[in-house]
């Protein structure tokens, strides 16, 4: 799940029931579609009883490991998921697109020096440049430079400094008192915060997206030594984001929320921290960089040429191995294919398996499948994804499309014994099943149990063992059967709104704030 396209996800309780119907057809309240549910046993048993998913969940992260888009273990995911997809019996092929530039991760170190020492938990923002190499050392400043005017008013205390741009997160101690309502209040008003209110008048709009571009590069041409980023999460857990679509010109260092606090609390007393780091990362940005998604496919025997997707996206974040985020979804997909390839049943659509990579870096990957196979797009019956953790699926999400309640009622009834048929009209963000929805195509991503999404996410705690047989092969069924049962529909599900898609290319940058990284 990626954290620049999580937007806000819209809860509401379950909505009534409906559906039933005779014997392995059930109606949906969608005009001229049933769901047949011939051969789920068939599916369920093979998933639930033979499965290997905890396996090959432990390959990928312990094994091949961290999986950054451009790295060479993405590739060696792609390579490895071809072979497995083709053991199972599928067609399996790579397809190519192309990615804005590479980075790679190198050792940094970074120390407080004063008012005494330790070393810092911290790590660098992916797509940002290290110090050349060299340590460097200067104060923590915070600042407001939000604006163009803040920003100008501030500029003389960022010379030689590490640059805070917020104050800390209110992270909430777990093991002490409950939240009061004042508490949550201040926390609620915090994260609001955080949402910058664009102007409403056009030129004053563009005028602040220009500046919000541009921002790193006044930092840097006013002398700053880079950026710290609170990570937000209890217990040390850091964070990571970044993108070749936003090439930072300094250095940005994600700190663990505990650092963080204390630098803006010794500043609230007066005291400066002092800050010594060394940072060797490696950015390749001349080139377009080819970089691949995995695609399988089990043919259709009646409309070989309209199909479902399965999908979740192989590439991950590096400070851990990927596990939740998202080697569960992705091993669930690879599953699903082996449980329909090896249950002997077969789909009246082609159902295509897709490991997207990109996904963590502004969902790239998907978005660029999405517009080459847009010719395609009345023809795919639906894309599912799974891309929420490791926990076991609790429902679907309608994704702004209740007059399909009924149909994700019967898709999920087989399942109501393993708590999956929950239906809620959740909008979800924040993963690949976005990128075909400007092309009308219906896109879900289903509900999860949150067995500590919010701590693995992103974190150096993201590993294998995080995950849970049961939920592992529960979710992996749960696809398998959705997958099964939507190329078997009678109909093809009425498109969604179709709107233009946003187009994958780098942020902009005011042209005199272009030079070579320092
Ligand atoms: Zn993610």
């Amino acid at each position: 799940m990626n954290r620049l396209f999580c937007a806000a996800m819209l809860l509401t309780s379950p909505l009534a029931a409906q559906g039933g119907g005779a014997g392995n057809q059930r109606t949906t309240g969608v005009p001229g579609i049933t769901v047949d549910t011939t051969g789920v046993g068939a599916l369920i048993d093979q998933g639930m009883n033979k499965s290997q998913v905890i396996k090959n969940l432990q390959y990928l992260t312990d094994v091949i490991g961290p999986r950054l888009t451009g790295s060479p273990a993405a590739r060696a995911a792609n390579d490895w998921t071809m072979k497995q997809f083709q053991g199972y019996g599928l067609d399996a092929r790579l397809e190519q697109w192309n990615f804005g530039g590479t980075w790679e991760r190198g050792p940094m170190w970074m120390r407080l020096v004063a008012p005494r020492a330790h070393d810092v938990v911290a790590a660098s923002w992916a797509w940002a440049p290290g110090t050349g190499g060299k340590p460097v050392t200067g104060p923590v400043v915070r600042i407001d430079a939000s604006t163009p005017e803040s920003l100008a008013a501030n500029k003389g205390k960022v010379k030689g400094a590490w640059v805070m741009l917020r104050p800390a997160a209110p992270v909430w101690n777990n093991d002490g008192p409950p939240m009061t309502a004042a508490d949550s209040q201040r926390q609620r008003e915090f994260f609001r915060g955080l949402q910058q209110a664009l102007p409403r008048d056009s030129a004053a709009r563009a005028r602040q997206q220009q500046f919000n571009a541009d921002q790193p590069y006044l930092l840097r041409d006013a002398g700053a030594l880079g950026i710290l980023l609170d990570a937000g999460k209890e217990q040390d857990l850091l964070n990571m984001s970044g993108s070749p679509n936003r090439v930072l010109p300094l250095p940005q260092v994600v700190v663990a929320h505990e650092e963080y606090a204390l630098f803006d609390r010794l500043l609230g007393l007066g005291e400066t921290p002092r800050l010594q780091a060394s940072i060797q990362n490696t950015l390749n940005m001349k080139d377009s960089v080819p970089q691949w998604n995995t695609v399988a496919e089990i043919r259709g025997t009646e409309h070989p040429a309209q199909v479902v997707i399965v999908g979740a996206h192989l590439d991950s974040w590096d400070l851990g191995t990927g596990a939740t985020d998202n080697g569960t979804g992705s091993m669930a997909t690879l599953e699903a294919a082996r449980i329909i390839a090896q249950s002997g049943l077969q789909p009246k659509r082609t159902i295509r398996f897709i490991l997207f990579t990109g996904e963590e870096q502004g969902l790239i990957g998907s978005r660029k499948y999405a517009a080459q196979h847009a010719g395609e797009a009345d023809s795919i019956q639906a894309i599912i994804v799974l891309d929420n953790g490791a926990g076991a699926v609790t429902g679907q999400a309608l994704q702004g499309r209740p007059e399909l309640y009924g149909l994700w009622r019967a898709i999920l009834a087989p399942l109501h014994d393993f708590n999956a048929d929950t239906v809620n009209d959740a909008f979800k963000g924040g993963t690949d099943h976005l990128s075909f929805l400007p092309y009308g195509v219906p896109g879900f991503n289903f509900n999860q149990i949150t067995r500590g999404y919010n701590h693995t996410h992103h974190s150096q705690s993201d590993t294998w063992d995080k995950a849970i047989d049961w939920d592992l092969r529960q979710a992996s069924t749960v696809m398998a059967v959705s997958a099964f049962e939507l190329a078997n529909l009678t109909g093809m599900i009425p498109r969604g709104q179709r709107n233009p898609p946003p187009p994958v290319m780098a942020t902009k940058i005011s042209p005199e704030l272009l030079r070579a990284n320092r």
